[in-house]
């Protein structure tokens, strides 16, 4: 199936050496819509990992001596063989997280597009001078690549969650680790070979293919050699790295779990609302941390927005992401499956009603009926844990006031969105929503020319926009006697 077999790994990269699956100890990849399986790769160990840092630590000193020029044209390089295998890549993203086929293609073009950005931003890193209280010194500011990095990320996303940390980390003259979600480690890998052909020098990329999470990021946050950890994942894990990084004093960027609110004011045009909702809660079966989790309408509106949306989501098509037509593709896992179950179990016991779906899906697996609640409260679960999954919960409101209470009443603070056309309103909401994005008539805020990240329990730092590459950089003030 794929162009190019050579992209489907069964060994990854450590400094300059592969390891293979069959040299020691391994586990399998599978295909969530199927269950097959989809190929062995190594299962890696602590040890390991600080074979990779130690590995990076040697390369990065040369890495961040080059020009940004140089360390952008390789970039530019990686990012064009991305391109260039944009389908292969596409394919094997679905067969290992189960996402449909032109999802993965957005997301390889997504990916690709913030190592582009990075290899521009590479050559925009500027300092400053300031003006020196006394006549006898001069001050500047220079700002110096942090130095070894490691990143953990989630299955959500295989590519693009890796693509915006490591190319912001390289552009800035940062070497990184990475330990992709054991779900999905087969598109990192192919991301590492690709990198491996665009001339990266050895050491810069590893990839630590791994089953032993908590033993993995002990090493990365207890290596003398880290300076930086960016974790993409749950809030959980995530305050976890960020007690273990504290005893190191550790910079630590969080990209935490999110509760969307989606707010549709009685003034929105209600058909962009409607497929604004559908974007943003159904994109990747909901499994997204920016995915809309608790949908606001207000009264006047909401018995059309209900039936409307219900419509739509009567349209979509699970199945393998493989299959033509197919717009929603299984969940991650039995354990994903559980917590949609019983949250939409607890909302019906309290009595929300079922507009449409409501149960797993006829193919079996992880397969799950996209589904519409009505009459949703605060009291229910499914108003204060993020689904991960494709419930789309209507809550009814009266007012402004009211409403933007019930949005930011949670620890999240990553992504909100509203619906409304009166210019006053729509400042006035945009300004008091707690959280660090918002979209505002639109469902679809994710791109690499912006910042994206979290407030409050939702996370620390940015990646994007020309903020994503600040995370790499220290910051170090001279002073200088004349
Ligand atoms: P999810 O529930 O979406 O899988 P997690 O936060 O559990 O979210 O996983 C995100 C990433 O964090 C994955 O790469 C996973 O292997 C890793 N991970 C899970 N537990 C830990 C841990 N205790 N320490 C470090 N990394 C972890």
């Amino acid at each position: 199936m794929l162009t190019d077999p050579s992209l489907l790994l069964d060994r990854t990269l450590i400094g300059d050496r592969w390891i293979f699956a069959h040299e020691q100890a391994s586990f399998t990849v599978t295909n969530p819509a199927t269950g097959k399986p989809l190929g062995q790769v190594p299962d890696l160990d602590a040890g390991i990992a600080h074979q990779a840092i130690d590995a990076a630590a040697e390369a990065q000193t040369a890495w961040a001596a080059l020009t940004a020029a140089a360390r952008a044209q390789i970039l530019h390089r990686w990012c064009e063989l991305l391109r260039a295998n944009a389908e292969d890549l596409a394919i094997i993203l679905t067969a290992e997280s189960g996402k449909p086929l032109a999802e993965a293609r957005g997301e390889i073009a997504y990916g690709a597009a913030y190592i582009q950005w990075f290899a521009e931003e590479a050559r925009r890193v500027y300092g400053e001078t300031i003006a020196a209280p006394q006549p006898n010194q001069r001050l500047l500011v220079l700002k110096q690549p942090i130095g070894v990095t490691t990143a953990i990320t989630p299955w959500n996303f295989p590519n693009a969650m890796i693509a915006r940390k490591v190319a912001a980390a390289l552009a800035a003259g940062c070497a990184m680790v990475v330990k992709p979600a054991e779900e999905t480690p087969l598109s990192a890998l192919a991301m590492a070979l690709l990198a491996e052909r665009a001339g990266l020098p050895a050491g810069l990329f590893s990839i630590l293919t791994s089953t032993q999470a908590e033993a993995i990021g002990q090493a990365f946050c207890s290596h003398p050699r880290v300076r930086k950890l960016s974790f993409t994942g749950s809030t959980a894990v995530g305050r976890q790295l960020l007690r273990q990084g504290a005893e190191r004093v550790l910079n630590l960027s969080m990209e935490l779990g999110g509760n969307a609110p989606f707010i549709v004011f009685d003034d929105a045009d209600l058909e962009a609302a409607v497929e604004g909702a559908m974007r943003s809660k159904y994109r990747h079966n909901g499994q997204t941390c920016v995915c809309a989790n608790r949908l606001y309408v207000q009264d006047g509106i909401y018995d059309a927005f209900a039936e409307r949306l219900a419509a739509q989501v009567a349209q979509l098509r699970p199945g393998n992401g493989f299959d033509e037509g197919v717009t929603l593709g299984p969940l991650i896992s039995d354990r994903a499956l559980a917590k949609v179950e019983a949250q939409l179990e607890d909302a019906r016991n309290q009595g929300a009603r079922v507009l449409s779906g409501g149960q797993r899906h006829a193919l079996g697996g992880t397969f799950f009926e996209p589904t519409v609640l009505t009459e949703v409260t605060a009291a229910m679960r499914i108003a204060h844990e993020e689904t991960f999954g494709p419930i789309a919960p209507l809550f009814r409101f009266h007012d402004e006031a009211e409403v933007i209470a019930q949005a930011n009443d949670t620890e999240y603070g990553l992504a909100a969105y509203f619906y409304a056309r009166d210019l006053s309103r729509v400042w006035r909401v945009a300004e008091a929503l707690e959280y660090g994005m918002v979209g505002i008539n639109t469902g679809l805020i994710s791109t690499e020319v912006a910042p994206f990240g979290g407030i409050k329990q939702s996370g620390l730092g940015r990646e994007g926009g020309r903020q994503g590459i600040e995370e790499y950089l220290e910051t170090k003030y001279l002073c200088m006697g004349i």
